[in-house]
């Protein structure tokens, strides 16, 4: 009998494989399609290889203030496109390195849960003393006239384009939205981004969605709120895209048209009813170990519906390890960073200001503009925000800017020590670095 059978070799099933095999468990890891799952075949890396591209054509767009003179830059999009295929490849070899090194078991297979102790894969039965399901999630769709036209993908059908875009309609202003906008739109995509809610990032502060706004503006994305994507029509040899604005029906014309406006939980096949495992729309429905209305039976991940982030869910599943093993750990699921990888970058943990109780928490904020390395890098739009409550606790803190992504580290470390500003306000930030605007922002609170 084996210890721990995981069904899904994401980020989620993967790290946790890992992890149970150096807690000494006997593990098997079940793949249905690819090692890494959403997040290195279609999500987190295909889209960070080429936002990193991106960000660079960015900088060439804008070497003249630093004196940097060039007459043309081209993107050739073969080589871009087998960049971001080499970054992908390179991980999957390493994981199943990682695999093969550490002696997990790993069965390419869709997998089937026959009872709460038996997995069925490829036509044999294993029986195991746990189980973790870790089937992820899958991008949610709709329908609409001409929802079936070869124009209309998801983020997996934009990933794998054969050409840039001249025209791209983006159905949705939330982080994958954001992120594949903004990476078009540097790449020569003419934008244009439709969001159905008042502001884009609705789950982001109230402030960093207000900047966000104006800055995708300024860059010359179109944006339209409050705005419905209607149909999909083709006239005369052109495509175009209808939408219903506040100020009417608009006819945009596109070659594409990216459906970004959420994901859903995919339960992989399991008949979760048939086994008595509760679930509603948004998720397998877990406990704090993650445990299923099974006890022996996990759900980590995207497919628990909790936040489907990558670094979530291989959170949730070290959570069940440590479970499984007797070492319970303490994890703080409500300081899970989210990054928005847009241009400049936004970072956010803990809570934020537009959903506390006036007069419960004080806010200061710093300027990314007063920064010395900032200015050095010409990156000097955005701001970080921190929220304390009355006794000093750092309780939200939110960064639009450049390397948003790595400073928000620094305060969910703090954050997780349950740190308060009076000890925090005297962490030395060496200089000239962008991490000083943490230290500055701090001493605003006095
Ligand atoms: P998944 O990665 O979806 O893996 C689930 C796996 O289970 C799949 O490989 C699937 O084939 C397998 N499976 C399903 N059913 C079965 C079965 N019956 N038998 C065997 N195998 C099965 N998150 C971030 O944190 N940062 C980012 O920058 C980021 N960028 C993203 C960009 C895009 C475009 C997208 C789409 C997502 C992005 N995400 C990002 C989200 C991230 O990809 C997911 O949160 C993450 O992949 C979830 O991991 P998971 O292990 O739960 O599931």
């Amino acid at each position: 009998m084996k210890d721990l059978v995981i069904i899904g070799a994401g980020p989620g099933g993967f790290d946790t494989a890992v992890f149970a095999k150096e807690q000494g468990l006997d593990v098997t890891l079940i793949e249905k399609n690819k090692i890494g799952g959403t997040c290195l075949n279609w999500g987190c890396i295909p889209t960070k290889a080429l936002y990193h591209i991106a960000t660079l054509k960015n900088e060439f767009d804008h070497s003249d203030v630093f004196g940097i003179k060039h007459s043309n830059v081209t993107l050739d999009f073969e080589s871009l496109k087998k960049r971001k295929e080499d970054v992908v490849a390179f991980q999957a070899k390493n994981m199943m390195h990682t695999i093969q090194k550490l002696g997990i078991e790993y069965i390419e297979g869709s997998a089937s849960i026959l009872d709460s102790t038996t997995v069925k894969v490829n036509g044999t039965e294993i029986k195991t003393k746990h189980i973790i399901i870790a089937t992820g999630s899958s991008p949610k769709r709709m329908t609409f006239y001409g929802s079936d036209l070869p124009v209309v993908v998801d983020s997996k059908g934009l990933l794998e384009l054969k050409r840039i875009p001249k025209q791209l309609v983006v159905v949705g202003g939330g982080v994958i939205g954001l992120e594949m906008a903004s990476i078009f739109h540097q790449f020569g995509s003419e934008v244009t981004i439709v969001e159905y809610e008042k502001s884009i990032l609705p789950t982001f502060d109230v402030d960093i969605r207000k900047r966000a706004t104006n800055l995708i503006k300024r860059s010359g994305i179109k944006l339209f709120t409050s705005s419905k994507f209607l149909r999909v029509i083709e006239e005369d040899n052109q495509t175009f895209a209808i939408v219903l604005t506040k100020k009417g029906e608009l006819s945009i014309p596109v070659d594409q048209v990216l459906i970004s406006i959420g994901r859903e939980p995919a339960f992989g096949g399991l008949d979760l009813e048939e086994l008595g495992i509760r679930s509603s729309r948004n998720g397998i429905i877990v406990n704090e170990n993650k445990q299923t209305s099974i006890p022996n039976i996990f759900a980590i991940g995207d497919v628990n519906g909790e936040l489907m982030l990558a670094h979530k869910a291989t959170y949730d599943g070290y959570k069940v390890v440590s479970y499984i093993i007797g070492k319970p750990v303490n994890i703080r699921f409500d300081l899970v960073p989210s990054v928005v990888f847009s241009m400049p970058e936004i970072a956010s943990v803990g809570k934020n200001e537009d959903k506390l109780e006036k007069g419960s928490y004080k806010v200061a904020k710093y300027m990314y503009r007063s920064n010395a390395k900032a200015q050095c890098m010409n990156e000097t739009d955005g701001f970080i925000k921190m929220i304390v409550d009355m006794d000093g606790f750092i309780i939200g803190c939110h960064i639009i800017g450049a390397h948003a992504s790595d400073l928000i580290h620094e305060v969910t470390a703090m954050m997780n020590e349950n740190a308060n500003i009076s000890s925090y306000q005297n962490v030395i930030h060496a200089h000239p670095t962008l991490s000083e605007v943490i230290g500055e922002c701090l001493k605003q609170f006095h």
